[in-house]
């Protein structure tokens, strides 16, 4: 039977239960456990498919085409399990899977509640993800309950896994909860009330945390630590400060040091081992010795939300760790591009340009735009999802002469469907809704430039797209010189397109940046973010070139 560490935060929401959750993970699996996460969000949607970004942030997709929390794009980065379906519920699915067993008659007409029925089917759930295998379990499951406690929604959860500890008995299961130490700057003061406060409330429904993370900008004084341990009824050395730090990727190094993971193991009577976090020790020196940067453009809509484009800004980062550079965004709203006259000047001094995904006709002329200029000025450009729907457009539009060409998620009249839905055509039935969702294969051409940075000839990776390349428009645009990189196996689906005279320009339908991780940048980006650096420097070389001639001309 597996060890379950359920998570839960307190105070206010946004203070990094899911980075929190995943560096536990990371820690665990450094001492040579297998562990797996799984999160329960208290909203009603059935998925945040469907959310907007500006209120959820991104919809993280995982391999089996499950639309997820981004917490679980953090719990991929930090551990080495794969996720699915399975680790990420909404109060909604947990209803709706209880109604259509009402529905069904399963219960035998009995009257429905929310204990036990709702409780019952959420203990389900996280019983479900136990099993690494049919023979094999793994040895803890790290459960992170969404919201604020002393929320209304998420109350049936924390009443489930009160139950769970219930069940699983003494030294199978602990709680860990996150809270905030507000500093005072006025008066120079931490204050813990807000925590003894918190605790307060869990201790309401019966819980009794274990461990305390105080969210903190500084470290907190041992006398701090007592008084909370005192207020709150744990172990001194159970309040463990997340201290504010540089970089996500240091949170596990900062738990270590204050022993987290020890205290979890001795817990949980998990077996003693070392920990080896070389590799995150490795990662967190080599983030804090990067001394040249690059600058990245990117190109949308939601810009100014960055946690729409969350596991992007991740890859990216990752990329410059593949790099030793530091990766600087600057974060462009396609419009202005288009309402300013002096547009080129935005894009003049970025070191690549990247156009990533999104939905809807809004901002995709400033998007064209942007690509047509890193195609003519040689600028790395890197299109993802609507981004390479966009370039294999401006492509049409400007080299091949087809003025109109469009996706007819844009103008469903168009004479030049360049981007359509090709699954209306072919048996899209068999695909579920209406979204080509989660991992799907992909040859790619011998010599291309994909080929290359992957070293393989077939690849996988995650798709979220209704719309797709018309075959019918291939040979016209190959003839001007685009190479049809990747596609799916039965030729179908385009699935990569590049350049044939730039140094480097991509567009992929999938999402390479859901897969990377900061111990393993994508290849994609680790490349990319190389062609960036390259440009920079020819830049700065070129800068230089003018001169010499002018030199030479005297
Ligand atoms: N809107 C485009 C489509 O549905 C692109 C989707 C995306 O970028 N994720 O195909």
């Amino acid at each position: 039977m597996p060890k379950y560490i359920f998570v839960t935060g307190g105070v206010v929401s946004g203070l990094g239960k899911g980075i929190a959750a995943a560096s536990i993970a990371a820690l665990l699996e450094a001492r040579g456990l297998k562990v797996t996460l799984m999160k329960f969000d208290p909203y009603i949607n059935v998925d945040p498919g469907t959310m907007s970004p500006f209120q959820h942030g991104e919809v993280y997709v995982t391999d089996d085409g499950a639309e997820t929390d981004l917490d679980l794009g953090h719990y991929e980065r930090y551990s080495k399990a794969s996720y699915s379906k399975a680790n990420n519920w909404t109060s909604g699915r947990i209803y709706l899977s209880v109604i259509e067993k009402e529905r069904r008659g399963d219960y035998l007409g009995k009257t429905i509640q929310v204990i036990p029925h709702i409780t019952n089917e959420i203990k389900d759930a996280i019983k479900a993800v136990s099993a690494k295998s049919s023979s094999e379990s793994y040895d803890v499951v790290i459960v992170e309950i969404g919201g604020t406690v002393g929320d209304i929604e998420s109350l049936p959860f924390l009443e489930a896994i009160r139950q769970m500890n219930n069940e699983v008995g003494r030294h199978n299961a602990v709680f860990v909860h996150l809270t905030l130490v507000p500093y005072l700057a006025a008066s120079g003061e931490l204050k813990t009330k807000p925590t003894q406060h918190s605790v307060k409330e869990l201790l309401g429904i019966g819980i009794q945390p274990d461990i305390l993370l105080c969210r903190c900008e500084r470290e907190l004084p041992v006398d701090m630590k007592a008084k909370i341990a005192l207020f709150c009824n744990v172990q001194q050395d159970a309040v463990i400060t997340a201290q504010d730090v540089k970089s996500v990727y240091e949170v596990p190094l900062v738990f270590n040091r204050q022993g987290l993971d020890q205290q979890l193991v001795d817990l949980l009577r998990l077996p003693l081992g070392d920990t080896d976090l070389r590799q995150w020790s490795g990662l967190v020196n080599r983030i804090h010795g990067l001394r040249e940067a690059v600058t990245i453009g990117i190109i949308g809509k939601y810009v100014e939300l960055e946690d729409s484009y969350k596991s992007l800004n991740e890859a990216l980062i990752h990329g410059g760790f593949a790099n030793n550079v530091k990766v600087n965004f600057r974060w462009i709203e396609s419009d202005d591009l288009m309402t300013n006259e002096r547009w080129e000047d935005r894009l003049r001094d970025l070191d690549a340009i990247l156009v990533p995904g999104g939905f809807g006709k809004r901002g995709i002329s400033g998007m064209l735009r942007a690509i047509g200029y890193a195609r003519r000025e040689k600028k790395p450009f890197f299109g993802i999802c609507l981004g390479m729907q966009c370039a294999a457009i401006e492509y049409a539009r400007n080299v091949c002469g087809l003025d109109d060409a469009d996706s007819t998620e844009f103008d469903p009249d168009t004479t030049n469907p360049v981007i359509f839905k090709l699954r209306d055509l072919v048996s899209v039935e068999e695909m579920g809704g209406t979204m080509r969702l989660g991992a799907y294969d992909c040859n790619l051409r011998e010599g291309s430039l994909a080929e290359s940075i992957y070293r393989s000839s077939q690849i996988s990776e995650r798709h979220r797209h209704r719309y797709e390349f018309n075959p019918a428009y291939e040979d016209r645009l190959a003839e001007n010189g685009l190479i049809f990189a990747g596609k799916s196996p039965d030729g179908k689906f385009v699935e990569m397109i590049e350049l044939e005279d730039h140094p480097w320009f991509l567009g992929c339908q999938f999402h390479p940046e859901l897969k990377s991780k900061p111990l393993a940048p994508h290849p994609l980006f680790a490349s990319f973010i190389k062609a960036a650096y390259n440009h920079r420097l020819r830049d700065e070389v070129g800068e230089e070139q003018p001169k010499a001639e002018t030199v030479g001309a005297d």
